[in-house]
């Protein structure tokens, strides 16, 4: 599979060195060849350009928000602006406002200078009528069980394109950012045990308690 994706990855024209390095690492972790993946990946590059940045997000500096929401063809899209961006759930730095729409808001946490970016609809009416999409993943087959000649021209397409032809871009404008200190301090759960960070712990009684113990729902 490794090698596989290396040479898919090598044979798409027009991309950085690291650009490249980070899309091969997007293919072997999203996991299968589709055209998702590559439009997230290539309207997060478009908004990281737009925004004056020369590569992805370091040390938290950018918040992704995403308008795909669950239960319907998205989230190979949003698994491409993860992997371009480096704005990841996990870093709490991707936010999911669930709105059926594959846009996402790329923000600069400092200034607050944002763009809005979309997928253009002559982009979504190709890939949605794609056999990828109507012969095989609308009749329930597993991305992985695609032929490899369905799946990679799918891949490679949006490569081929100028970035103006894949998305629209609004801005930049500045929006407001919150501010929040990261918390590095853990506090026992005094009726289950449980490690929990401090600014999740709740006093009750005096004592501290966490969300699950907590008699509080709210
Ligand atoms: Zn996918
Ligand atoms: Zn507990």
């Amino acid at each position: 599979m490794f090698d596989k994706n290396r040479a898919l990855v090598n044979g798409i024209e027009g991309m950085t060195d690291e650009q490249k390095e980070y899309l091969y690492s997007a293919l072997n972790i999203h996991g299968h060849a589709c055209g998702g993946m590559p439009m997230g990946y290539v309207a997060g590059l478009a908004a990281m350009k737009a925004l004056g940045m020369d590569s992805r997000e370091r040390n938290m500096s950018t918040i992704a928000i995403v308008y795909a929401g669950d239960g319907h063809a998205a989230g190979c899209f949003v698994d491409g602006v993860q992997f371009s961006t480096g704005c990841t759930f996990g870093k709490g730095i991707m936010k999911k406002e669930p709105k059926g729409k594959w846009q996402f808001m790329l923000i600069q946490k400092k200034t607050g200078k944002a763009v809005k970016v979309r997928i253009k609809n002559e982009i979504l009416d190709k890939a949605f009528s794609a056999p990828f999409i109507t012969k095989y993943r609308a009749k329930g087959v597993n991305p992985t069980d695609i032929p490899e000649e369905i799946a990679v021209p799918g891949f490679t397409r949006l490569f081929t394109l100028k970035p103006e032809a894949v998305v629209e871009i609004e801005g930049p404008f500045t929006v407001e950012v919150p501010k929040a200190k990261p918390c590095f301090n853990r506090v026992s759960c005094s009726v289950c045990g449980a490690t929990v960070a401090e600014n999740y712990i709740r006093m009750e009684e005096g004592k501290p308690v966490c969300p699950d113990c907590s008699r509080y729902t709210g």
